[in-house]
């Protein structure tokens, strides 16, 4: 669609405008919630004073925070659909964000409040639309469209691969709120470089109700075929796998955060790793395994072995739930010995990250593939929803943690994950019939 001089590296100029203000969003977001949970459980009165909150407390507020972001991409993606665009959209979001995290550099009770608002506000606005715009950038069956969303994915796992280790040590070092700042000149960073690249956006993004929305309502009042109906059965189905698996995932910032700082042992050559930086391991791994996943992934489907979407799903939710099994361990080492190694937290997220390799990226294409067309806004939206049930899944599951004990809800966690998935893998026959073809090419390689 776009002209060779409005190319870089074979892509649209356009994408790494949004790459790079996707980048700094993430550096923002997962920066500021790398300290979120320790914050809150810093006491009142040490040397870098937090705010005192019990774990269960902390980890009930982590929880509400998560849903609450993903269930304003609901909104967000509404407001950008009907009445300003995305582009519009994403600029106010970006505004909100950077502004939230500022103010969250005020140690005051109401700016900690008002900058969470804010945030929510502004992920909502910002997190759906940008990604809508990427694939803007490339028309309908432009072969470059998934490389631009991997290049993309990239782009989100490079902040949040570095942002934990600056935030982190900014506010180990210095205090919280100076953390809470370095998030923000990130999102201003994220801001600057949007406003900047305008020029190249200039053909994304502008337009009121996409063109699928519009067919939608001459079509709208039909009523659904026996292979629709078919079709949004297994939808849901996935949806259920969506919630199982950020349930599962999530409690990276949450409980697996709290334990980094409170039971794990983190001296090494000399110095003290502060648990925040933990929080880097996911995005690192994301960037170094990405190809590699891919790769088996794709080797799987030339020799004809078991690729389909709802397979990858299940499969990755269960290498992912496999990974508390380290946990698991790390629970019974400290139960022994007072403090747990830092191996554990290591293997455990490097699990979780082959875990989302295998299936997050599929889901998305596996929910459009499926999605009737006169309810593709509506699924879209479900998933959002979904994603926000599964934060709030997770985020409950730590704070009943602190009752059931970590050990066992570590344990607990993969043993549901494998038997999930194994279920998914046992029922895999009759469910592939009921999604009537529409999963059998699977292009997707992010
Ligand atoms: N890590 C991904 C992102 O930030 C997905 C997170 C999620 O859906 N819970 O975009």
């Amino acid at each position: 669609t776009s002209s060779p001089e409005n190319q870089w590296l074979g892509h649209p100029k356009g994408l790494f405008v949004l790459f790079m203000t996707e980048l700094w969003e993430r550096f923002s977001f997962y920066g500021m919630r790398a300290i979120l949970v320790l914050y809150l459980t810093a006491s009142v009165t040490g040397l870098n004073p937090g705010l005192g909150w019990t774990n269960a407390e902390a980890l009930t507020f982590y929880g509400w925070y998560g849903f609450s972001v993903y269930m304003a991409s609901l909104p967000g993606g509404y407001l950008a659909d009907r009445f300003l665009g995305q582009k519009k959209t994403v600029l106010i979001g970006a505004l909100l964000l950077a502004i939230g995290h500022l103010i969250l550099a005020i140690q005051t009770m109401w700016a900690f409040y008002l900058g969470i608002f804010l945030i929510v506000l502004g992920v909502g606005l910002l997190k759906p639309n940008i990604s809508t715009m990427v694939g803007g950038l490339y028309a309908q069956h432009d072969p470059r469209r998934d490389k631009g969303f991997t290049i993309f994915y990239i782009g989100i796992n490079l902040g949040a691969a570095f942002a934990p280790i600056m935030v982190g040590w900014v506010a180990y070092q210095y205090g919280w709120h100076y953390g809470f700042a370095l998030a923000g000149i990130g999102m201003l960073l994220s801001l600057i470089l949007y406003i900047q690249g305008q020029k190249h956006l200039a053909e994304v993004g502008n337009f009121l109700g996409k063109s699928s929305d519009l067919e939608d309502r001459t079509k709208l009042n039909q009523p659904l075929t026996r292979v629709e109906k078919d079709r949004v059965w297994v939808l849901m189905l996935s949806f259920l796998i969506v919630i199982t698996f950020w349930g599962a995932y999530e409690q990276a910032g949450g409980l697996m955060n709290l334990y980094a700082e409170q039971k794990t042992y983190r001296q090494f050559m000399g110095m003290e790793i502060p648990a925040s930086w933990f929080q880097s391991l996911s995005g690192i791994f994301v960037i170094t395994l990405g190809t590699a996943v891919a790769n088996f992934w794709a080797r799987n489907a030339r020799k004809g072995r078991e690729s389909s979407s709802l397979a990858k799903m299940a499969i990755g939710t269960m290498i992912m739930g496999s990974g508390f099994f380290f946990m698991t361990a790390a629970a019974l080492q400290a139960q022994q010995t007072g403090q747990a190694a830092m191996y554990w937290l290591i293997l455990a997220y490097l699990f979780h990250v082959i875990g989302e390799l295998s299936s997050s990226p599929v889901a998305l294409s596996f929910i459009t593939k499926l999605a009737p067309a006169q309810y593709a806004s509506i699924i879209m939206g479900a998933y959002w929803a979904a994603t926000g049930l599964g934060e709030k899944l997770a985020g409950q599951l730590g704070a009943w943690s602190q009752t059931w004990g970590e050990l066992e809800t570590f344990t607990g966690i993969a043993v549901f994950c494998i038997l999930f998935g194994s279920l998914i893998l046992l029922l895999l026959k009759p469910l592939k019939r009921l999604t009537h073809g529409a999963d059998d090419h699977f292009a997707e390689t992010t």
